[in-house]
């Protein structure tokens, strides 16, 4: 016997199997915690657009003596980095202000000035947050092993963003405008033609009577 299905603009016809056992339905749901997890374009969505618009963040590798001097503005040592936040051990630099916000650039990128040693779990925790905002709020935490530092800490911050020159003054004052609209039109064009995609492949499953 067929049993029909209603898509949003077509009707599949699927071959009907029975009921499916309330222990096989059990046993489905373990077994799905096994399988790949299934590709959705609208979970990349934001990973896609962040990628676009941090595209256009400038990078660039400090020298030496710039590498030092940050070292030297935050009190550290090149041989013992530790995160400018928590003061534990770290082997990374984290950017010091997001290089995206609202899905546009800010201007802000992976240069000095805007790169300090930061752990994972710092840099995980404060996102997107504002660096001053969010240390702010760390410091009603008595727990939190950079408690005790954040009045040096804000301070050191402060004369590391006022040292080195502030990038998003570029993308403000030198990038033409027509050149930042066409950038914003085509991010534009590419998230649509996502939300298009992510729409005809799940018409695509249903013919496969899948699960999205
Ligand atoms: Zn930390």
């Amino acid at each position: 016997m067929a049993k029909y299905y209603l898509c949003t603009e077509s009707i599949v016809e699927l071959v009907e199997v029975g009921p499916v056992p309330q222990e096989d339905t059990a046993m489905a749901k373990g077994l799905k915690s096994l399988l790949p997890k299934p590709s959705h374009i609208h979970g990349r969505r934001s990973s896609i657009t962040y990628a676009i618009a941090a595209s256009a963040s400038p990078y660039a590798v400090p020298t030496e003596a710039e590498f030092n001097e940050m070292l030297q503005i935050l009190g550290m040592d090149r041989d013992h980095l530790r995160c400018v936040f928590c003061n534990k051990p770290t082997k990374r630099l984290g950017h010091l202000n997001a290089l995206v916000e609202d899905r546009q650039p800010t201007g802000w990128g992976t240069t000095i000035g805007n790169l300090v040693p930061v752990c994972s779990t710092c840099g995980s925790r404060r996102g997107n947050q504002p660096w001053a905002e969010w240390l702010q709020q760390q410091a009603t935490d008595k727990t939190w092993p950079g408690h005790a530092n954040v009045i040096e800490t804000t301070k050191r911050l402060t004369l590391l963003e006022q040292r080195f020159p502030d990038q998003r003054l570029v993308w403000s004052q030198k990038i033409p405008p027509d050149l930042a609209q066409e950038f914003r039109d085509l991010q534009a064009e590419v998230i649509e033609s996502l939300d298009r995609l992510h729409k005809i492949g799940t018409k695509i499953k249903a013919y496969f009577g899948a699960q999205s």
